[in-house]
């Protein structure tokens, strides 16, 4: 049997609702799924009853995007609450200030001549939360950048001249705001943040004092030799470690559940040893 720990859903920028995922992951032959839409709890409900009537266990997550000073990062709470009251509402301020933020994002834009509305880029969103991919692939549909690509060279990224800044957690806030929900929780993915071995150190070191309990060490985007790093270094730490695809869905058609690219393998140990270290905190599972 394996496991997977990380999977986004309809709930965030997936393209399977919370159950048909759960579905999949049961027939895929998993023990156990952990669906960690990005900043939102919102799917948690549905697949938390999908494992049930189909008896596989579902962890409920999420994975909060955040800035710390070495870099920005993604942080993945687990054994979350399916109504995380306190991180709900700090998602929802966020989610305001990110709605403000796509407007002025619109607003530029049609200064710049471009024929683009606000309702257009909700439309193509669906039930996800917006954000410039969308507004990107309208600017391609429409024919005024030849690429995605491009669409962020010239108008949504830094240098863009539609560009505006998002706020976003702190990485020690988010942290935070995910033990006071009780979740294990974990630094994701620390090589696709940016950062070599020593910085991911310092940074679960630094982490560590907010009440980080890990990092994602099996990961769909690791080579063996960074896993391997990873692992000895949450050993070094005597910190917990966790593993998961990051799968999508169509978003990302080479990454299947449980496997990543065909790679991945996730021993079930990493959730019986998550769960004894929630045991020893006095923390349910
Ligand atoms: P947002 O949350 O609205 O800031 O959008 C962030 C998303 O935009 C990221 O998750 C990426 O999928 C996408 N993105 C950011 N920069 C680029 C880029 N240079 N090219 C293509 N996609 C990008
Ligand atoms: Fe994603
Ligand atoms: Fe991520
Ligand atoms: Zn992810």
């Amino acid at each position: 049997m394996a496991i997977d720990l990380h999977t986004h859903s309809t709930a965030s920028d997936g393209s399977l609702r919370p159950a048909a995922l759960v579905q999949q992951a049961h027939e895929a032959g998993l023990s156990a799924v952990a669906l960690t839409d990005h900043d939102t709890s919102a799917g948690l409900e549905e697949a938390v009853q999908a494992g049930k009537d189909l008896g596989i266990e579902v962890i409920p997550g999420c994975e909060l995007s955040v800035v710390s000073p070495a870099a920005k990062m993604h942080i993945l709470g687990l054994w979350l609450p399916v109504k995380p009251l306190g991180l709900m509402d700090s998602l929802e301020k966020l989610n305001r200030l990110r709605h403000e933020r796509n407007v002025v994002i619109v607003e530029k834009l049609q200064k710049l001549g471009i024929d683009i509305t606000y309702e257009e880029v909700k439309e193509r969103a669906g039930e996800g939360s917006v954000g410039r991919p969308h507004i990107a692939g309208i600017l391609f549909d429409k024919g005024y950048v030849t690429s995605i690509q491009e669409s962020f060279t010239r108008f949504l990224g830094p240098r863009g001249k539609a560009y505006m800044p998002k706020t976003v957690l702190s990485a020690a806030e988010a942290v935070g705001l995910l033990k006071q929900e009780g979740a294990t929780v974990m630094m994701a993915h620390p090589f696709l943040n940016g950062l070599n071995l020593d910085q991911v150190a310092s940074e679960c070191i630094r982490l560590r004092e907010y009440g980080m309990d890990g990092l994602e060490a099996y990961y769909t985007e690791h080579s063996p030799s960074q896993q391997q790093g990873l692992l000895q270094l949450a050993s070094r730490l005597e910190m917990q470690v966790s593993g998961g695809s990051d799968f999508h869905g169509t978003p990302k058609p080479s990454i299947r559940l449980g496997v990543g690219k065909g790679g991945l393998s996730i021993p079930d140990s990493v959730l019986d040893t998550l769960k004894a270290h929630r045991a020893a905190q006095g923390l349910q599972v």
